[in-house]
C-alpha cells in the first residue's frame, strides 16, 4: 500500500501547521499554517514525490483496520519505545500483499490469527504475509511486536513530527504521515478506527492519549495509563503525550468531560497565561456548538507541554499545544474536531477544507470578543495582500507539497467561505455548513463534495466561483465576491 507522500500536510501541527503562526510569536499550531511543508521525515519512507508535485497520490486501500489496541512500553532515560499493536482488519483485496506502515522502529514478530506469520519490513512497509488462505472480507487478528530507539523525525521541511523523544518524556504529533513512526499502521486518510492505547511508563509520569481515560494502575515502579478513543480516528490524530503533567477537568456544553493536561515544569507566567486561556475552553466550545452543531466526540481537552514544539496539532479530541496557547489557537484547533477530525479530508489536497474552517471559526470567535474585529475586517485583512503577493500564487484546492501548509490554505481557505456566504447568503450558508459536518460525521470528504453540497443548499450554480476561490492562482475580487 503505497502511503501517503510525505508532503501531505500537517496541520501538522507542526509543520503543519503553523500556517498562521507565521505572524505570531510562536507558532500557534495548526493555527497556523506552517510555512513548511511537511513532508519528508528523516525517515525513509516509500514515497518520494517531488515538492513541486501538483497531486497527491492518494493511498490504495487494500484493508480496512476497524481496531488498534497498542500496548506500549516507554523507557525515557533511553528513549526506547517496545509495543504490541493488535489490529483488527477486514480484508478488502486480497489479491495485496497484506502491507502496513512502519518506520524507525523494527516489528520482531508478527501473529496473524494468533499464529507466526512471515514478514518483510522495508522502506517504511511491513509486509505480512499471512499463514492461512486470506479472501476479500476475511476479518485478521493482526498483532505486531516492536521496538524502537526513539529520536526527533522530521517531516519534509525539516519540523519534528511523529513520536518525538522529550526530556521527561515523548510527544507525538504525526500530521501528515508520522503515525508509522510509533506503530504499525494503515496510514491512509480513508482508514478512520477506534483506538485503545495504553503506556507504561515510569511512576510519576503521566501518559495521556486520545478519548477517555479508562485505567492507571500501578505496578513494579511503573504506571500504565489506559486510554479508550471509541469514535473512528484517523492515524494522523491519534497521540500520546509523555511528562510532567497536572491533570484538570472541566466541563464543557451539554456536560461534555473535558481532561487537561499541563505540563507541571512551566514558569510561573507561562502557566498562569495557560490557565486563563484553558479557563475559556468551555465558553470556546459552546460557542463552536453553537456555530457548527453538535461537538462531534465523547470528550475534549489539551495537551500542553513546555517542550520546544512551534506548532499545534488537532490531535482527536485532545489537542496538543506549545506552551504559548491563546484563544485564537484553542478557537482553532477545537474547531478543527469538526473539520479535520470528525469530517476527515479524502486526500491532503482537501487540506483547505480542515484549515479554511478552522481559520473561519478563529475570524467568527474574534468578532464575538469586545476586543475583536468583525469577520469582514478579518477577511479584509487577509485579502490586503497585493495581487503579486506570493499569497495568490497557491491553487488552494491542488496545493503542491510544498504549499499544503501554506498560509493561502488557510487564510484564503477562509476567504473562500467569506465569500461564499456573502453569495449565497447566510441562510444558506449557515445550512451548508451546518450540513457539512453533521452529515459527514464520522467520515471523509473530498473537495467536489462540498461543491456539490454548497450548489445543491443554495440553488446556485457554483462552478465560475468555485473555480475563482480554490481551483485557481491569482486574487480574486473581494467585493465581488466571486
Ligand atoms: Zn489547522
Amino acid at each position: 500500500v503505497p502511503t501517503i507522500p510525505l508532503s501531505a500536510h500537517r496541520s501538522r501541527g507542526a509543520a503543519i501547521l503553523a500556517v498562521g503562526a507565521l505572524t505570531a510569536g510562536p507558532l500557534v499550531g495548526c493555527s497556523s499554517a506552517p510555512a513548511t511543508e511537511p513532508g519528508t521525515a528523516t525517515v525513509t519512507t516509500t514515497t518520494t514525490v517531488p515538492a513541486t508535485t501538483t497531486t497527491v497520490p492518494a493511498a490504495i486501500d487494500t484493508i480496512d483496520v476497524e481496531r488498534y489496541d497498542l500496548d506500549l512500553v516507554y523507557s525515557v532515560a533511553d528513549r526506547l519505545l517496545a509495543g504490541t499493536a493488535s489490529l483488527e482488519v477486514i480484508v478488502t483485496d486480497a489479491a495485496a500483499p497484506l502491507t502496513l506502515q512502519l518506520r524507525g522502529p523494527r516489528a520482531t514478530a508478527v501473529r496473524v490469527d494468533g499464529a507466526q506469520a512471515q514478514f518483510r519490513q522495508s522502506a517504511g512497509d511491513l509486509v505480512i504475509t499471512p499463514a492461512g488462505t486470506v479472501t476479500d472480507g476475511t476479518h485478521l487478528a493482526v498483532q505486531v511486536d516492536y521496538e524502537g530507539t526513539m529520536g526527533t523525525p522530521k517531516d519534509a521541511n525539516g519540523t519534528a513530527y511523529g513520536w518525538i523523544a522529550t526530556p521527561d518524556g515523548a510527544q507525538v504529533l504525526s500530521q501528515p504521515d508520522g503515525a508509522p513512526t510509533w506503530y504499525p499502521v494503515h496510514d491512509t486518510l480513508t482508514d478512520k478506527a477506534s483506538y485503545d492505547i495504553h503506556v507504561s511508563v515510569p511512576q510519576g509520569l503521566t501518559a495521556v492519549a486520545n478519548g477517555e481515560l479508562t485505567g492507571e494502575k500501578d505496578s513494579g515502579g511503573r504506571t500504565t495509563w489506559s486510554w479508550h478513543a471509541a469514535e473512528p480516528m484517523t492515524a494522523y490524530l491519534a497521540t500520546v503525550s509523555i511528562g510532567d503533567y497536572t491533570l484538570t477537568t472541566q466541563t464543557g456544553p451539554g456536560g461534555l468531560p473535558i481532561l487537561n493536561a499541563v505540563d507541571r515544569d512551566l514558569d510561573a507566567q507561562t502557566a498562569s497565561d495557560i490557565t486563563a486561556a484553558l479557563e475559556l475552553q468551555p465558553t470556546i466550545l459552546d460557542f463552536l456548538v453553537r456555530t457548527w452543531g453538535p461537538y462531534p466526540f465523547s470528550t475534549s481537552g489539551a495537551i500542553v507541554d513546555d517542550d520546544r514544539l512551534d506548532y499545534a496539532l488537532e490531535t482527536q479530541t485532545r489537542p496538543i499545544y506549545a506552551s504559548y496557547l491563546d484563544d485564537s489557537t484553542l478557537t482553532h484547533e477545537l474547531a478543527h474536531q469538526w473539520f479535520g477530525d470528525s469530517v476527515g479530508i479524502a486526500t491532503w489536497q482537501d487540506i483547505w477544507l480542515n484549515e479554511g474552517f478552522a481559520t473561519y471559526s478563529e475570524w467568527l470567535w474574534s468578532a464575538e470578543q469586545s476586543w475583536g474585529q468583525s469577520v469582514q475586517a478579518s477577511a479584509e485583512d487577509a485579502a490586503a495582500r497585493p495581487a503579486d503577493d506570493p499569497f495568490w500564487a497557491v491553487t488552494i484546492a491542488a496545493p503542491t507539497r510544498a504549499q499544503l501548509f501554506d498560509r493561502a490554505v488557510y487564510e484564503r481557505g477562509a476567504l473562500t467561505l467569506h465569500a461564499l456566504r456573502e453569495l449565497i447568503g447566510d441562510d444558506a450558508f449557515w445550512a451548508v455548513a451546518r450540513a457539512w459536518a453533521s452529515s459527514n460525521a464520522g467520515g471523509t470528504v473530498t473537495t467536489a463534495e462540498f461543491e456539490g453540497l454548497a450548489t445543491q443548499e443554495s440553488g446556485t450554480d457554483l462552478t465560475a466561483f468555485f473555480r475563482t476561490w480554490i481551483h485557481s492562482a491569482g486574487k480574486p475580487d473581494l467585493a465581488a465576491g466571486h
